[in-house]
């Protein structure tokens, strides 16, 4: 006999079962379908109310999907840009039903993956398969294509962002039709498509240049912020991947850095990074109206605070979770740029922005030939800002942008910006060639939501 759990369980089953068959039938009459569902990103800062939420079971429905479509369609990952690359009243389409290894060659250490594959979910079969990325972000969550649709980078001054790992594309275009690229076949396509947004097609496989599994060791030291800004130069030479952060207040921060290692796997005692985040919090809510005892009393708790090793294999070692939602603002500056910007930021933030307890993150990556590519021919500091999800933005970020721009930085295409078509134009020498490419393979515009028009319409 079933018991009353089972059968609730049961029950639960049964719905999601015909909400899963509810989503089918949406992607084969998107229009038609009376019932919505709205989509949102991942701090809430974009929302809409598409037409139809599709998730294709294969290249071939895609396809139909993208050639009979009447409306905007716009393709989505994990919803975790902030800027609205992805609202459309049209229609959503996602591939998480695209996802996984699909093969992978011993020799030249390449795999070639589904693009809707999360990063979370690629690192256990490609060590199985004798394979690694090269390096991650700092999170885990996201899908291949929305990593290399936004040039997504980790940190290492020697190391480009996740698109430079790129061998090879594939995906379905505007007229519905499946197009391959690498550097020799389709060349321009392969050029454009590697940072698009979303604007050529759906991508539908990536071929990934990858290395041999590797254990990273990596170690947090609180530092004085000045001795940071000191070292940080040398720190970004020196390691693998470096990066530092600054909380606003405490004149403090911490340097984080990974290096190949062959020590066993383990950790000392961590801080849990999110429940730091709420007490940062907890002290701005007590203690705005006095900068000087906030300033004092946060010196004083990150004086007390203990490094910290966690040696694990590579794909574990990178991301952290990110459970207090924010949204950010993050520019690419030309390296020689980012430690005067940097002193900059800390100074207006500090002057101007008591509200503020999130703390800065700064980081390295290598210069790059993609022409939409932020790292476009340039290495470069990479600095982020953030802010709690549920209080405005706007003002902190107003203060801030001006002086990215001072230093010419180019805003991360799926983080918080002003910038317009004019703007990019003057910031991306290859622009025209990409909007040239863009046309030819999306003739009638559907990947364009309003934003997208702006930029390239
Ligand atoms: C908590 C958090 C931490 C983050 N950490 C980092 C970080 O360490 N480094 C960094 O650089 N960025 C970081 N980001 C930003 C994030 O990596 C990028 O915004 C990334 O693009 C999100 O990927 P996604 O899968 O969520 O894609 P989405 O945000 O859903 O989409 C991003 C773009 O990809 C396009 N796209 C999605 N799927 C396809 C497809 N199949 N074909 C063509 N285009 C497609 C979309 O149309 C859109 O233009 C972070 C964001 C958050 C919220």
């Amino acid at each position: 006999m079933l018991r009353r759990r089972s059968v609730l369980s049961a029950l639960v089953a049964t719905a999601l079962a015909a909400q899963s068959g509810a989503m089918r039938t949406l992607a084969a009459e998107g229009a038609t379908q009376k019932r919505r569902l709205p989509w949102r990103n991942w701090s809430g800062s974009q929302q809409c109310l598409p037409t139809a939420r599709v998730a294709p079971a294969s290249v071939e429905e895609l396809q139909a999907l993208i050639a009979n479509a009447k409306g905007v369609i716009r393709p989505v990952g994990a919803g975790h840009s902030f800027t609205p690359l992805v609202p459309t009243d049209g229609t959503i389409v996602s591939l998480s039903r695209l996802s996984g290894l699909i093969s992978h060659d011993p020799q030249t250490l390449q795999a070639t993956l589904w693009a809707g594959s999360r990063l979370g979910d690629i690192g256990q079969p490609l060590e199985d398969a004798g394979q690694a990325l090269v390096n991650m972000p700092d999170i885990d969550e996201q899908t291949l294509a929305g990593c290399f649709a936004t040039a997504t980078h980790g940190t290492g001054a020697k190391i480009g962002c996740m698109s430079t790992f790129i061998e090879g594309l594939q995906l379905v275009d505007g007229r519905g039709e499946v197009v391959d690229c690498d550097a020799n076949t389709n060349a321009e396509l392969f050029q454009a498509a590697r940072v698009s947004l979303g604007t050529l097609g759906v991508a539908t496989q990536v071929k990934l240049q990858n290395v041999a599994p590797y254990r990273l060791r990596r170690k947090t030291v609180w530092r004085n912020f000045d001795e940071i800004l000191d070292i940080a130069d040398d720190m970004a030479d020196q390691h693998r991947n470096f990066e530092f952060y600054y909380i606003p207040f405490s004149g403090m921060g911490f340097t984080d850095v990974h290096d190949l290692t062959d020590e066993a796997v383990g950790s000392t005692e961590k801080l849990d990074t999110n429940d730091s985040v709420e007490d940062l919090k907890m002290l701005r809510d007590w203690l705005q109206w006095s900068p000087g005892l906030r300033e004092l009393i946060l010196t004083g708790v990150v004086n007390s605070l203990s490094d910290e090793v966690t040696v694990e294999g590579s794909w574990k070692n990178y991301a952290s979770e990110r459970n207090v939602r924010f949204n950010e603002m993050e520019y690419h500056l030309p390296r020689e740029l980012g430690l005067p910007a940097l002193r900059e930021i800390r100074a207006a933030l500090e002057s101007q922005h008591h509200e503020v307890f999130f703390p800065i993150e700064v980081r390295y990556v290598k210069a790059d030939d993609i022409w939409l590519s932020p790292f476009y021919q340039r290495d470069t500091c990479s600095i982020a800002v953030h802010r709690y999800f549920e209080e405005d933005f706007t003002p902190y970020f107003k203060t801030i942008e001006p002086i990215f721009r001072k230093y010419h930085g180019r805003p991360h295409w799926g983080k918080l910006n002003t910038l317009g078509r004019s703007d990019f134009r003057k910031l991306y020498p290859r622009w025209d060639d990409f909007s040239r490419v863009r046309r030819e393979f999306d003739p009638q515009g559907k990947f364009l939501n309003p934003y997208l028009t702006e930029l390239f319409g």
